[in-house]
């Protein structure tokens, strides 16, 4: 017996009427307990990308999947904080911010993503070192924040399942820039953690899902709202995503590549976003009186090591090989390195970081099927933003690969990627917009 026909609520979305809560819960439901098959779960989810949802819909579908599972609470007087990003490419902020917003004394319990679409995941980067996982109870979990300060877990069967599975298939479907979807999916996650405060890092540009403000106003929109509506406090910073961020993408890379900035090495667009962000997430937690003297905390515990220690500390407590930080050799790393070689000289115009991320796909970074294998030592090093100088020959960057034929074609997609200019492009502001919950 089912309640509802399936197929009647696929057309009713595809016909851009509303779904009920009940009917929202009986298709997540019966989804997950396999009454209903990943294609009409794809079907609906492709139904709701073209259609949308209005905002009350968007938070009832929230809430749907919170309720797929538990959701975890800590003490009030803890005041738990974390940061979600949008998702964008060579996007590893919460990699160094976690680990130096608990070293500042914050308490950040997260549940991070995989690689979606183009963009690479927090989780996929981490266990990428040796012998790092994720499955761990939410007892476990809580012990973690309370002691280390930070934890970092996937969803699972027993927190927001819903997103768990719903997640992996938009990532191989086509239906992950959806506007109710990403909201329904960062926020169930962020309120099923136990995080009081939560501080977005919605990312726009074309390494984004959210290419332009007016897309991005709407989505911070959403988020706030439905933050509120669920008992949460949201802050959100705009910040720009034209170019890839920092200098690596892929998923070892980047793992090294957030150890040297722990170390202290000054990588522009990361220290300005990781900065931005933190200093909210301690404002919020109430670990500072004012945006100065959190800022002047997180310069701190970078150059006295206290955050490299904490990372240290938690890739330790979740089985990891802590001496990677030490020796990023013990990192996977592709065995070949192909050159990307400007055909210009000039200034780079635009960069589209998106074809970038789907390039990147083709050698092991994401995926392409719900069954992929990941190569975890696969990747690219980019460091030309736009308004950067190059020459003709000059190298714009490298592929990693394991298959040398394989990473020529990257490296011709990603050449083609980068448009240059003859006059001078200046470089725009990395940090858009702050939309913070006490403004
Ligand atoms: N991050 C998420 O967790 N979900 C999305 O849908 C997009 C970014």
């Amino acid at each position: 017996f089912m309640k509802y026909n399936p197929v009647e609520l696929i057309i009713k979305k595809r016909d851009g009427k509303r779904l009920n809560r009940d009917e929202m819960k009986f298709f997540i439901e019966s989804y997950l307990n396999g009454k209903i098959p990943e294609y009409q779960m794809a079907s609906l989810l492709m139904a709701i990308f073209f259609q949308g949802m209005q905002p009350e819909e968007v938070q009832t579908l929230t809430e749907v999947y919170i309720n797929s599972g538990k959701r975890i609470t800590f003490p009030k007087s803890l005041k738990t904080v974390d940061k979600h990003s949008t998702g964008g490419v060579g996007d590893k902020i919460s990699i160094p911010l976690a680990p130096i917003v608990a070293a500042c004394g914050g308490k950040i319990p997260m549940i991070s993503g995989r690689g979606l679409g183009h963009t690479g995941g927090t989780l996929d980067k981490l266990e990428s070192v040796p012998g790092f996982h994720t499955d761990f109870s939410d007892r476990e979990f809580i012990n973690f924040v309370e002691e280390i300060g930070f934890s970092i877990i996937g969803q699972s069967e027993e927190i927001v399942p819903a997103d768990r599975h719903i997640y992996a298939l938009r990532d191989v479907t086509g239906t992950v820039e959806s506007l109710p979807l990403i909201t329904a999916s960062i926020m169930s996650k962020k309120i099923a953690e136990g995080a009081q405060n939560l501080v977005i890092d919605l990312k726009v540009g074309t390494g984004a899902f959210i290419k332009n403000m007016k897309q991005a106003n709407e989505l911070a929109f959403l988020l706030t709202k439905t933050g509120e509506k669920l008992g949460q406090t949201v802050s959100v910073v705009f910040t720009d995503m034209n170019s890839p961020l920092g200098k690596y993408a892929g998923n070892a890379l980047e793992i090294k590549e957030s150890i040297e900035f722990l170390r202290g090495e000054k990588i522009s667009d990361i220290y300005e976003i990781t900065k931005t962000l933190a200093v909210e997430m301690l404002l919020l937690s109430d670990l500072a009186a004012n945006s100065e003297q959190a800022g002047k905390m997180v310069d701190e515990v970078i150059e006295n090591g206290a955050a490299l220690e904490k990372f240290k500390e938690f890739i330790q407590a979740q089985g990891g090989n802590p001496r990677v930080c030490d020796d990023t050799t013990l990192l996977p790393l592709a065995n070949y390195e192909v050159p990307v070689l400007s055909d210009k000289t000039g200034w780079i115009e635009f960069i589209d970081s998106r074809e970038i991320g789907y390039s990147l796909v083709e050698i092991g970074a994401g995926r392409k099927t719900l069954v992929s294998k990941l190569n975890y030592g696969s990747g690219a090093f980019l460091p030309k933003k736009i308004g950067d100088y190059v020459q003709n020959e000059q190298q714009l960057g490298t592929v990693f690969c394991d298959n040398k034929q394989q990473g020529k074609i990257v490296a011709e997609r990603i050449k083609n990627a980068y448009r240059i200019s003859e006059k001078k492009i200046e470089k725009g502001n990395i940090i858009l917009k702050i939309q913070s919950a006490f403004s």
